[in-house]
């Protein structure tokens, strides 16, 4: 098992997705770029789930965690459980 890097950011500080391409990012409404935060879950200024909860936000990000990494389910776990309540949305 490889361990990966510190994480090289940015991360969208909702559900930690990584930012790599500008149409990562979200948009505030005035349709420019919202650097905080992806388009998944921030777009033309509000979020697209503004009653979700950190658990359900952790919930919500390891099956895409795991299609996009080689890592298990309970390891994808772990990290979000860790990654997510230190972003700001949930801190
Ligand atoms: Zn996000």
């Amino acid at each position: 098992m490889t361990q990966q890097g510190p994480p090289m950011g940015p991360f969208c500080q909702s559900c930690g997705m990584p930012l790599s391409t500008p149409e990562d990012f979200g948009t505030t409404a005035e349709g420019y770029r919202q650097n905080d935060y992806c388009h998944f879950c921030f777009t033309d200024g509000a979020f697209l789930q503004p009653d979700a909860t950190l658990e359900g936000m952790i919930e919500q990000v390891i099956p895409h965690a795991v299609q996009a990494t080689s890592m298990g389910e309970a390891e994808v776990r772990k990290m979000a459980e860790e990654n997510l309540p230190r972003l700001k949305r949930w801190s």
